[in-house]
């Protein structure tokens, strides 16, 4: 690896274990948002979520093309939970983050306020030189090809000097697709090609 190299950080789930932390509370209002916008029972709710994802790459994806929903106020309404009292300052990840001598980017589907009070509250905010979030993918998110051309052109990186590291098998898939490297945080399912760790503490074995 050469220095040019730009780890692309995902956050939730990602930096922080799989169904704890503050996304397991966005998720919850973004079912709730969903409810009462369209007024839906739950499982009819969780079955447009699942449906808009697919084919969209996000609840918001799929409110905003078939219900012209305002991206903002959504963002706003989903990421209103209390980060802070949610998740821990984390000690070992910093000192794992500390370690890696590449720029290191947050690169979430998420608002770029709530991946800020995120990064901070883990205590690791100094470490990431950039966040690229929802709002700088036209809110057009991850999986989606568009995010990785935009994270392209805006770093002015070439692919193969980005390494994506997410929970999310087709986030990584895409990255390999544009010619990214890629490595799946403690998911099954790697696709061929990608690098996989445990969890993101084992991220130095990968990228030193
Ligand atoms: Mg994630």
């Amino acid at each position: 690896m050469n220095q040019k190299k730009t780890i692309l950080l995902d956050v939730d789930y990602t930096l922080y274990p799989r169904g704890t932390g503050p996304f397991k509370e966005v998720s919850k209002r973004i079912e709730k948002y969903v409810v009462s916008m369209l007024s839906l029972g739950l499982e009819e709710a969780r079955e447009l979520r699942k449906s808009y994802i697919s084919r969209y790459g996000s609840t918001l994806g799929g409110l905003m093309h078939d219900h012209g929903v305002r991206p903002h106020e959504f963002l706003r309404y989903v990421h209103d939970v209390p980060v802070e009292s949610l998740i821990k300052p984390d000690e070992k990840l910093r000192s794992v983050l500390e370690i890696i001598p590449y720029d290191m980017v947050a690169f979430s589907n998420a608002s770029r306020d709530y991946v800020d009070r995120v990064l901070k509250q883990l205590g690791v905010a100094d470490l990431i030189s950039g966040m690229f979030t929802i709002e700088s993918m036209d809110f057009i998110p991850k999986p989606m090809k568009h995010a990785y051309r935009k994270v392209i052109s805006t770093l002015d990186a070439k692919p193969g000097d980005l390494m994506v590291v997410d929970d999310m098998v087709e986030n990584v898939l895409t990255a390999l697709k544009m010619g990214m490297s890629g490595v799946l945080v403690g998911t099954s399912g790697k696709p061929r090609g990608a690098l996989y760790i445990n969890d993101i503490y084992d991220i130095p074995r990968v990228v030193t």
